[in-house]
C-alpha cells in the first residue's frame, strides 16, 4: 500500500538535500512535486488543493531551524499535515453508558462489512466486551451464513432468526437484536446491514430505518480503500443518506494507491476509527493517524529523530558555538559542552545516518563511543580554564600534569588536542558550507 507514493515523496525529498536554506523556488518545486504525487495516488482534489497550499504556506514561514536542515523541515511539515488530513488524533469508540453499546455497519456490497462485523467482534472481547453480531443484511445470498461463519471463528454470539433470502424485515432483525442483547448481557452489539453494488435509494432509506430504529452509538461506514476516486462519491451519499460518526477502512492491504484512505476523512469531516488489512480475522486494528502518516512517508525513524533532535538541540547554545566557530574562538570547554550533546544523541547514532546530509558523518557516528565522553570530560576538568580557553598554551608539561589529574595517559591528552584542532578546523569548514552546524568533530 502506498508505495508509489512512498517514492514519489521520497524523490521530492531527495532534492532538497544538502540545501542550506530553502528559496521560493525550491518550495514551488517540492511541492508540485508532491502535488502530483497525491492526485496519482488518487486522492481527492480538493484534499490535495488544501493539503499543498498548507504545506506551502508552512515552508515559506518555516523558521530557520537550528535543529533541522530544509529537507528535515519539509518531512516534517508534510507529516504532520498528513497527520492532520487523517483526522489527527485518534478516535476511540463512543461506549454507552448505560445499556448496551449500538454499533451499525454500512456501506457497499463487498466493502467487508460482514468480515469486519467478526473482526471487530474478536477486538471487542480482547477490549473485555462481550459483544453480539446481528445479522441485518438479508439481502446479500450468504450473508447470514457468512455471519455466523465469522462470529464462530471470533467466539461471537450471532443473532440470525433470519435466514437471508431476500426476505424478512431487516429493521425487526435489528430490534430484535438489541432486545436480545439486552436479555443475554451482551454489552455491544454490531448490526451487519446490506450493501448494493452501488449506490441506491432503497439500501440508504434501509439504512436509515435500522439507524432510527434502534439508536446507535456508532454508524461506522464501511470503506473499501482500493475504489480509488469513487471513495468520495460513495462516502458523501452515505453521509447524506444514512449519516456516519467513523469510518472503517478495509483493503488497506490491496496495492492500490490508497487515495480513499487520505480524502474520506477530509471530504465527510468523520473520523476514521478502524483499519482492515487482510482476510483474517487479526488483520485490524485501530486508526492511528499519526502512524499511518509515519506509514505513507516510510520514515517512522526519521520522524522520530527529527523529534528528539529538537528536544535535544539547545539553539541558544548552538548558536553561540556557532558564533565561536566564525570567530575562530571555540574553546575546549565548548567542545566539552557540544559533546555531551553528543552524547545525550549517542543513543541514536544508528537512526542518524538517515539523515538526509548526515551521511558523511555516519561512519563516526556508528564508532561513537560513549565511555569516550567520560574519559574527554575528565580531561577537560583537568585542565584550568586558561587552559580550555586557549589550548595552544598546552605544552609538554601540562600535559603530563593534565594526564595525572584526569587519571590518564600523556597520549589521551595529546590525542583530545589533537582532535580538538581537527574538529575546529572541520565545523569552521562545515559553518562556512551551511552544514549542521554546532556539531562538534566526533572522536574516531
Ligand atoms: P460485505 O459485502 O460488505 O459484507 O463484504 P465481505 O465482508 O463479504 O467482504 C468482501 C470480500 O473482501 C471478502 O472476500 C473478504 O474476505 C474480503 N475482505 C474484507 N476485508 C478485507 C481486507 O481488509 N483485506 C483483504 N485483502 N480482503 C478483505
Amino acid at each position: 500500500m502506498f508505495d508509489t507514493l512512498q517514492d514519489r515523496l521520497q524523490s521530492a525529498f531527495k532534492n532538497l538535500r544538502g540545501k542550506g536554506r530553502l528559496s521560493e523556488a525550491d518550495i514551488d518545486a517540492v511541492a508540485r512535486e508532491i502535488r502530483v504525487a497525491l492526485l496519482d495516488a488518487d486522492v481527492a482534489v480538493p484534499v490535495v488543493r488544501e493539503f499543498i497550499a498548507n504545506v506551502k504556506l508552512r515552508a515559506a514561514g518555516a523558521e530557520v531551524s537550528q535543529a533541522l536542515n530544509p529537507a528535515q523541515q519539509v518531512i516534517k511539515i508534510v507529516n504532520d499535515e498528513l497527520v492532520t488530513i487523517l483526522g489527527g488524533e485518534t478516535r476511540r469508540i463512543r461506549y454507552a453508558k448505560t445499556g448496551p453499546t449500538v454499533i451499525i455497519l454500512a456501506g457497499l456490497q463487498g466493502a467487508g462489512k460482514t468480515t469486519l462485523a467478526g473482526k471487530l467482534g474478536l477486538w471487542l472481547k480482547s477490549q473485555g466486551k462481550s459483544p453480539m453480531l446481528v445479522a441485518a443484511d438479508l439481502q446479500r445470498p450468504n450473508a447470514v451464513t457468512q455471519l455466523q461463519v465469522v462470529g464462530q471463528q471470533a467466539g461471537v454470539t450471532v443473532f440470525a432468526p433470519e435466514p437471508g433470502n431476500g426476505k424478512g424485515n431487516p429493521v425487526k432483525v435489528a430490534k430484535a437484536g438489541l432486545k436480545e442483547a439486552q436479555r443475554t448481557l451482551h454489552d455491544v452489539v454490531i448490526v451487519d446491514t446490506a450493501g448494493r453494488l452501488g449506490i441506491d435509494a432503497e439500501l440508504m432509506q434501509q439504512a436509515a430505518d435500522i439507524r432510527k430504529a434502534v439508536d446507535p452509538d456508532e454508524v461506522l461506514f464501511v470503506i473499501d480503500a482500493m475504489i480509488g476516486q469513487d471513495a468520495v462519491t460513495t462516502a458523501q451519499a452515505f453521509l447524506e443518506g444514512v449519516d456516519f460518526t467513523g469510518v472503517v477502512l478495509t483493503k488497506l492491504d490491496g496495492d492500490a494507491r490508497g487515495g480513499a484512505a487520505l480524502s474520506v476523512r477530509s471530504i465527510t469531516g468523520r473520523p476514521i476509527m478502524f483499519a482492515s488489512t487482510g482476510e483474517k480475522l487479526t488483520d485490524f486494528d485501530v486508526f492511528h493517524p499519526d502512524r499511518m502518516a509515519g506509514r505513507i512517508l516510510d520514515m517512522g525513524d526519521m520522524m522520530t529523530l527529527i523529534e528528539q533532535a529538537e528536544k535535544v538541540f539547545d539553539e541558544e547554545e548552538a548558536n553561540k558555538a556557532a558564533e565561536k566557530l566564525m570567530g575562530g574562538s571555540f574553546t575546549l570547554q565548548d567542545f566539552l559542552g557540544q559533546m555531551e550533546a553528543m552524547a545525550k544523541m549517542g543513543s541514536m547514532s544508528k537512526l542518524m545516518g538517515m539523515l538526509p546530509g548526515m551521511g558523511a558523518m555516519k561512519e563516526q557516528l556508528d564508532n561513537f563511543d560513549e565511555r569516550e565522553v567520560d574519559r574527554i570530560k575528565a580531561i577537560i576538568l583537568s585542565m584550568t580554564p586558561a587552559e580550555r580557553d586557549n589550548p595552544k598554551m598546552i605544552d609538554g608539561s601540562r600535559r603530563a600534569r593534565i594526564s595525572k589529574g584526569s587519571g590518564t595517559q600523556v597520549k589521551d591528552v595529546n590525542q583530545l588536542v589533537d582532535r580538538f584542532f581537527d574538529a575546529r578546523k572541520m565545523m569552521q569548514q562545515m559553518a562556512k558550507g551551511g552544514g549542521m552546524p554546532g556539531m562538534p568533530g566526533m572522536p574516531g
